[in-house]
């Protein structure tokens, strides 16, 4: 997004208008006198209308947009009325937004709507393409200039999830990260060769289906090397998954199970492009989750790299195996000061919150809370499930330690009961996308198809630490 001096002839300025109770809201603004319009009450300020006005001097539109009730306004309300005004301009092929107020929300709403995924389309849609300030400090613009370097990392995540699966095979995620490379951020891709040495046997068992084989993607992000702080973000990589010989009966999304490697790889992009002072370590097992004769199979035991015996009771409970062998590896090699993973686990977190909320499991409450108060702040909302040690009881297995999935009942929370035998004591949080990561419409400021979840809600986790 260029930011850049506007001017009173520009091609689109927005005119933002509180809601009044009794009368239409005051529309006057500078040389514009909107009072004819105020007398028709066909505008009334309400939160993200919007109304095109055509005056015959001055700028080529006014965008009158309604922030609602000035008393109810919050940073999401004006990212909501700002996505308003974003698509209304997209629909007219306007290029440049002319601004008069600012925050950062407003520059949220602007990046969150101004989004479109036309890879495969021979008409591509129209965005705008540059913000101008009527009147701007530095502190602005700087500000404005954060929120779009770290949308940069939202819109690779929506890309790569949006992508063909087989445009975004294990090869493609290795190849994004190669890409991240620079004198701080150190890239290792490791093969199956690696995997076998080391014993990261689920993500080998996950990946047996598949011509194409498992990686384990490791990033090391040091952006503070005085700092012994380290956040270990892991997230999983199923490029496609069919659900193994567990067939699922319907896989029109399934290209999104990547998107928690996704997201981790996204947060690199927004913390590479915002310079962050943080260490960040992102571990990525990567997958197909294919059905062939050489498929892992359901009844089958295999070691894990801790050392645990898994029964595979559901070849489609594939995400937590490839997760369990990550975490452990990583949480060993890197002694992080906490780690969160990122997965769209479970059909079960969907059954709890819909397309609203992400799960959340934990095994420490302080560390849990700060990811709920970054996902406040950001609007990517999370909320806690509990992981009793009764629900241990669930995935009971008679001829190995414990099993992938288990009796029926609590289908996210056993996701994370299992992904917590291979933690220890590291303060962890367990984020379960299934239902936030891709959408089956449009709504709000959320395109159809991937969202790019976890983005914003990571970075804004590490900025505020
Ligand atoms: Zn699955």
């Amino acid at each position: 997004m260029k930011l850049l001096v506007g001017s009173l002839n520009d091609d689109c300025i927005i005119l933002p208008f509180w809601q009044k109770e009794e009368n239409a809201p005051d529309f006057k603004y500078k040389n514009f006198d909107l009072r004819a319009l105020q007398a028709s009450k066909d505008f009334k300020g309400n939160e993200g209308e919007v109304l095109f006005i055509y005056p015959e001097k001055g700028p080529k539109r006014l965008l009158l947009l309604g922030l609602g009730k000035k008393e109810e306004i919050t940073p999401e309300r004006y990212r909501r009325a700002y996505a308003a005004a974003t698509k209304a301009a997209n629909s007219k092929k306007i290029k440049t937004l002319t601004l008069i107020d600012y925050n950062k929300a407003i520059a949220e709403g602007i990046a969150l709507a101004n989004y479109a995924f036309d890879t495969y389309k021979t008409d591509k849609r129209s965005l705008v393409e540059a913000i101008a300030f009527l009147k701007a400090g530095p502190k602005i613009l700087a500000e404005f200039e954060q929120v779009f370097t770290v949308f940069e990392g939202v819109y690779a995540a929506r890309n790569m999830i949006n992508l063909n699966a087989d445009d975004m095979s294990p090869t493609h995620l290795a190849a994004f990260a190669e890409k991240l490379s620079a004198p701080h951020i150190k890239v290792y891709i490791h093969d199956k060769i690696w995997l076998k040495k080391k014993g990261l046997n689920l993500l080998l068992a996950v990946g047996k289906g598949s011509h194409i084989d498992p990686l384990l993607i490791v990033i090391e992000y040091r952006g503070d090397v005085k700092s012994k702080e380290n956040t270990m973000v892991v997230g999983k990589g199923v490029t496609y998954d069919t659900g193994g010989l567990n067939l699922k009966t319907e896989m029109g999304d399934m290209k999104c199970d990547m998107a928690g490697a996704a997201a981790a790889l996204g947060l690199i992009v927004a913390a590479k492009g915002v310079k962050l002072k943080k260490n960040i370590t992102v571990i990525i097992p990567t997958t197909e989750n294919a059905i062939s004769s050489t498929s892992y199979k359901q009844g089958d035991v295999y070691t894990s790299y801790l050392g645990k015996t898994i029964e595979i009771d559901n070849t489609d409970a594939e995400g937590r195996l490839i997760l369990a062998d990550a975490l452990a590896w990583g949480n060993k090699e890197y002694k992080p000061t906490c780690i969160i993973d990122i997965a769209t686990l479970t059909g079960g977190v969907v059954v709890a919150f819909a397309e609203e909320v992400t799960g959340l499991m934990s095994n420490n409450e302080a560390f849990s809370k700060k990811i709920q108060e970054a996902s406040e702040r950001t609007f990517e909302r999370v909320w806690p499930l509990p992981l009793y040690d009764e629900f241990k009881d669930l995935l009971k297995s008679d001829i190995a330690d414990i099993k992938n999935c288990g009796n029926k009942g609590a289908s996210s929370i056993k996701g994370g009961i299992f992904l917590k035998e291979f933690i220890g004591e590291t303060p962890w949080v367990h984020l379960d996308i299934a239902g936030t990561a891709y959408l089956d419409a449009e709504k709000r400021y959320l395109p159809k198809g991937a969202t790019g979840v976890g983005v914003r809600l990571l970075m804004d986790f590490l900025e505020n630490e």
